[in-house]
């Protein structure tokens, strides 16, 4: 079996819940989307990065782990795109006792469940329309599939976390929706977090938008946060 890998690298966890981490990333190349917002445009095409087999992507991957990493998380692009690949890395690592953690759109339940019981933290990542990645017919069946991997992972007991990316044209309207979505399939105890990610740079929301949609999260999540990513402020990859 092959694997496209864009690169793989040690640094600070930057996003989410496990904000500040000592992290290995394993960036697989590869996403059918294109946010607008993307940080990783290099390694969406699906022929970026090299391609190694399985051997020899692990052998890389022991090259670049360092003492104290808390976790290996499979980032891309999107790595559900390679998702029998992923599991066959995810066993290796999970053999060292390093935990997995998949960064995902949850664009294919069928992919995403093949490979959940291989990983240990999982971020269920739900994409609004304004991300301008996908045609508003597509957009549904996403949302579909993004719903029924989060549920899956509440059924396995994965304590997933929620994360959504604010900018300042997501609408407060369908992020209502979503709210009503998630929470008719999940309880205040089967998910581990909800973060709202403010879009870096000129679509940036303002404080107070942060600030209403975080108010909109309270009465069904009173632990949300708002978290910027943080290696964008500490010039870290
Ligand atoms: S899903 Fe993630 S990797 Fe793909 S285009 Fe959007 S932000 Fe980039």
């Amino acid at each position: 079996m092959k694997v496209r890998l864009f690169e793989v690298f040690t640094s600070i966890e930057g996003e989410g819940i496990f904000c500040g981490t000592k992290t290995l990333f394993v960036r697989l190349a590869g996403c059918p989307f294109s946010c607008f917002y993307c940080d990783t445009v290099h390694a969406l095409p699906i022929n970026s990065g090299c391609e190694y087999n399985i051997n020899n992507a692990c052998k890389l991957i022991d090259s670049k782990l360092k003492n104290n990493t808390y976790k290996v998380n499979f980032t891309g692009g999107e790595p559900l795109m390679q998702h029998e690949a992923v599991l066959e890395l995810a066993k290796y690592i999970r053999l060292k006792n390093i935990p997995t953690y998949l960064e995902s759109s949850c664009f294919d339940f069928d992919k995403f469940n093949q490979l959940i019981s291989h990983i240990d933290y999982i971020k269920i990542e739900f994409k609004t329309m304004d991300s301008k990645f996908i045609t508003p017919k597509s957009y549904e069946h996403t949302l579909t599939n993004e719903l029924m991997c989060l549920q899956q992972s509440v059924l396995q007991n994965k304590k997933p976390y929620v994360k959504i990316v604010i900018s300042s044209y997501t609408k407060e309207s369908e992020f209502n929706r979503l709210l009503d979505s998630i929470f008719s399939i999940s309880e205040i105890n089967d998910i581990s977090g909800f973060v709202l990610q403010p879009v870096y740079g000129s679509a940036m929301p303002n404080l107070n938008k942060l600030l209403q949609f975080y108010d909109l999260v309270c009465p069904y999540y009173k632990d949300v946060r708002i978290i910027p990513q943080l290696h964008k402020f500490i010039g870290a990859q």
